[in-house]
């Protein structure tokens, strides 16, 4: 027997979160979970600060989503997902009649919409996964050996596997540069090592630095001083800067960095979405004459999402070390603050 009420944490506004129980409702080909944990993404806190042109409150916020299935699931590729078995789910909603999505291209799809951004997240007990999720197998069986709250961070996960399997150029043996020290500048880390590169990380926190460094990046540096980082960069590389640059931070001055870092053919990736109002000055014949490529990447596909858990099974990729912070749904306030305030890694919440 369901329960008729889900409890849940209600974004209602900037800076405003309502814990109470809304009615259980989904609707007819709706598929409902049962939230097991769901952890704090920078995004999630972007949203609670300054609001998002993609999110309306009231909703649910929470992208970043381990469950259990409440009953036996037949999907569409004929696959069975048991009842009770432990899962993770892609937040795309995709259309499915775009160009992008006829090319399976989902998280560019022209009208997406996205659990924990559009519809109701994983912040809450239950959670009702639409069928448009279902038909690009948005919901992923994950293995025993991968606890809840490591399976929630398989999406960032996902998300930075994607950006890796887009880029253009081989890193194998090249400088890596990734500006940003959280969760998601220490998962690139992690990605770039398993690739062969030669790593430096660019940041702010020195315990997050020294994170990086036990992780097995090369170079860590804490960036007081901007212009002075740009120069030992240069030296630990030869010379030649950056052959990657991967800008994991929502904070502006991590793009000015990324372009004083870059070397000749080289690539700039800017993974991370910047606050409001951020527009970028740049020098073309920087790009020019030096062959750079600024690119993008965003969110990540239910197959590469299936790749990225491999990794997390095979143990090549280590989740557990990022999280270390866990609260309950109550205790999401703690949460957010936590994340906020750059403590520790990623905060998860726990829904029993
Ligand atoms: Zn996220
Ligand atoms: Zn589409």
């Amino acid at each position: 027997m369901l329960p008729e009420k889900n409890h849940s944490a209600v974004f209602s506004g900037p800076k405003n979160f309502e814990i109470k129980d809304l009615p259980l409702s989904r609707k007819n080909n709706d598929v409902l979970l049962k939230t097991l944990s769901c952890a704090v993404c920078g995004y999630d806190v972007r949203v609670f600060r300054e609001g998002h042109k993609k999110v309306r409150p009231p909703i649910v916020l929470g992208h970043e989503i381990c469950a259990r299935t409440l009953n036996t699931l037949n999907l569409p590729n004929d696959q069975v997902i048991p009842e009770g078995s432990r899962v993770i789910v892609s937040p795309l909603i995709p259309c499915l009649n775009c160009q992008h999505c006829n090319a399976g291209y989902f998280n560019s799809c022209n009208n997406l919409n996205e659990i924990g951004s559009s519809i109701n997240g994983g912040f809450a007990d239950y959670i009702s996964i639409p069928r448009n999720n279902i038909l690009i197998d948005g919901i992923i069986p994950i293995e025993n050996n991968i606890r809840d709250d490591e399976a929630s961070l398989i999406e960032p996960l996902s998300c930075c596997l994607n950006a890796h399997l887009n880029f253009s150029i081989p890193i194998s043996g090249e400088f890596v540069i990734i500006i940003g020290d959280g969760p998601i500048g220490l998962i690139h880390l992690q990605i770039s090592k398993l690739y062969g590169a030669k790593t430096i990380v660019v940041g702010k926190i020195p315990s997050r630095l020294n994170e990086a460094k036990s992780i097995g990046a090369d170079m860590v540096l804490v960036n007081n001083e901007p212009d002075e980082s740009v120069k030992k960069i240069w030296d630990y590389t030869y010379g030649n800067g950056g052959k990657l640059i991967i800008v994991a931070t929502s904070n502006p001055e991590g793009i000015d960095l990324a372009l004083k870092l870059a070397g000749k053919n080289s690539l700039i990736s800017l993974f991370a979405g910047t606050s409001k109002n951020k527009i970028l000055r740049i020098d073309p014949n920087l790009l020019h004459y030096n062959q750079i490529t600024l690119s993008g990447s965003f969110s990540s596909t239910p197959k590469v999402m299936k790749k990225a858990m491999d990794l997390v099974h095979e143990q090549k990729i280590d989740l557990k070390r990022l999280v270390t912070h866990r609260f309950s749904l109550d205790e999401i306030d703690k949460a957010f603050n936590a994340t906020e305030g750059y403590n520790g890694l990623r905060s998860v919440i726990n829904s029993f």
